[in-house]
C-alpha cells in the first residue's frame, strides 16, 4: 500500500487541473434491433474456423494463456500479478519480441466486471491476432503487450455456474452485510474514491467497497500497473456493453486539460472500426456517454499513475440493452474483429509516441 500511496501523492498535483469540455455527440451509433437489419449475421459465414469465437470459462482462459506461453516461447512470458477473495490466480502474458530490450508498452485487460463475458473473448482475441496473424506482425514490433483477459475471476465463475447470478457484476467479498456480497473492482481504485457513480450500500452493484484498494484483486492489478508504469504508453480496458469509446474523466463532468488528445485519437479509432461492418461507437468522456462512475481503473491509471491515453472500450451488446452482455455466440468475430481494429490505431499510436 506504501508503494501506491507514494506514486499517487507524486503525479496529482500536475494532473489536477481540468477543464470545461463542450460535448455533442457527432452521430447515433447504430443498435441492431433485429436480423432482417443486422449485419452481424450475414456476414458470420466469411469466418474461417479460427476465428469462430467462444465464451471460454475461467480455466480455459488460463489454458489458453499458458498454451500460447508454450507456444510462442521466447516471445509470450505468462505471470501472475495475485489472487482473487476466494484464491484464483489472476494471469496475464506479455508480449516482447525482444525481452531485454526496453520499450513502450501497452496494457490490455478485460473481465473487471463478472457479467461483461465479451471482454475476454476479445481480449483472447488479439493475443490470438498478434501471435498468428501475420499481417500483424508490425503491432509487435517496437512495442510490448501486457494482457490481462481476466481480472475478477471469483464473479465471472459465479456469473457463468449459477444461472440466476448470470448478471453478477462485482466480485465475491464478504462484507458488513451478511446477505449483499461483492465489491465493483472498477469502484475501488484510489483516485477520487468515494465520489458520485459509486455506492457506499454493499447491497449496491457500485458498492465501492470500504476503502480504496481494499480488495486483493484491485491490489494486485495497481502494483502491477505502477510495476510497468515507466514503460507504460496506452492504458486499454474492456467492457461492455454500451457500444463506446470512453476516456476520462469518470468521476466529474470536468475532462482533463489534454482531452482533445485523446478524443482524436479515439474517433481515429472509431473510424477504423466502423470500417469493418459500419457499425458506429460512441466516442467521449465517460461521464458525458454512460454517468458517472467514481473511482475506476481508468481516472486510476491517468489521475494517479500518470498515463496520458487511456481507454475504455465498450463492447456492443446485440439487442442492447436486453441481450447486452451476451451477444450470440455466432456474432463474437465480428465484435472482436472490430474492436481489434480500434487496439491496432491505439496500438500503432503508443509504439510512435515518444514517452
Ligand atoms: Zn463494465
Amino acid at each position: 500500500m506504501y508503494l501506491l500511496a507514494v506514486a499517487i501523492v507524486s503525479v496529482v498535483p500536475a494532473l489536477c487541473q481540468e477543464e470545461t469540455y463542450n460535448y455533442q455527440q457527432e452521430f447515433q451509433p447504430t443498435y441492431h434491433q433485429n436480423d432482417a437489419y443486422n449485419p452481424f449475421f450475414k456476414e458470420t459465414s466469411q469466418y474461417k474456423e479460427e476465428e469462430k469465437l467462444q465464451y471460454s470459462s475461467f480455466e480455459q482462459i488460463n489454458h489458453y494463456l499458458l498454451d500460447v506461453e508454450r507456444l510462442y516461447n521466447g516471445t509470450v512470458k505468462s505471470f501472475e500479478i495475485g489472487h482473487s477473495v476466494e484464491g484464483r490466480p489472476i494471469r496475464g502474458i506479455r508480449i516482447s519480441k525482444n525481452p531485454g530490450v526496453r520499450k513502450p508498452a501497452l496494457l490490455l485487460d478485460a473481465g473487471i466486471h463478472a457479467r461483461e463475458w465479451v471482454g475476454p473473448v476479445v481480449a483472447q482475441y488479439a493475443i490470438q491476432q498478434l501471435l498468428a496473424n501475420a499481417s500483424n506482425a508490425n503491432l509487435t514490433d517496437g512495442l510490448d503487450w501486457y494482457i490481462l483477459p481476466m481480472l475478477n475471476p471469483d464473479g465471472y465463475v459465479f456469473s457463468m455456474e449459477h444461472p440466476p447470478a448470470r448478471l453478477w457484476r462485482k466480485n465475491k467479498a464478504q462484507t458488513f452485510v451478511n446477505y449483499c456480497s461483492g465489491v465493483d473492482l472498477n469502484r475501488n481504485f484510489d483516485y477520487v474514491w468515494g465520489g458520485p457513480g459509486s455506492s457506499d450500500d454493499p447491497c449496491s452493484t457500485n458498492y465501492r467497497g470500504p476503502y480504496p484498494f481494499s480488495e486483493p484483486e484491485a491490489v494486485a492489478f495497481g502494483r502491477f500497473v505502477l510495476s510497468i508504469a515507466q514503460d507504460l504508453r496506452m492504458y486499454l480496458t474492456l467492457h461492455s456493453a454500451a457500444q463506446a469509446i470512453l476516456y476520462p474523466w469518470g468521476y466529474t463532468n470536468l475532462v482533463p486539460p489534454d482531452w482533445q488528445d485523446l478524443d482524436a485519437l479515439a474517433k481515429k479509432a472509431e473510424a477504423a472500426m466502423s470500417l469493418v461492418n459500419g457499425t458506429r461507437y460512441h466516442v467521449g468522456p465517460t461521464t458525458k456517454v454512460v454517468g458517472l462512475g467514481a473511482g475506476g481503473s481508468d481516472d486510476w491509471a491517468k489521475g494517479a499513475v500518470g498515463i496520458k491515453y487511456v481507454y475504455t472500450l465498450e463492447l456492443p451488446g446485440l439487442f442492447y440493452p436486453e441481450k447486452g452482455f451476451h451477444p450470440p455466440t455466432e456474432t463474437l468475430p465480428i465484435i472482436a474483429r472490430e474492436a481489434f481494429e480500434g487496439i491496432k490505431v491505439f496500438a500503432e499510436h503508443a509504439r510512435n509516441r515518444r514517452p
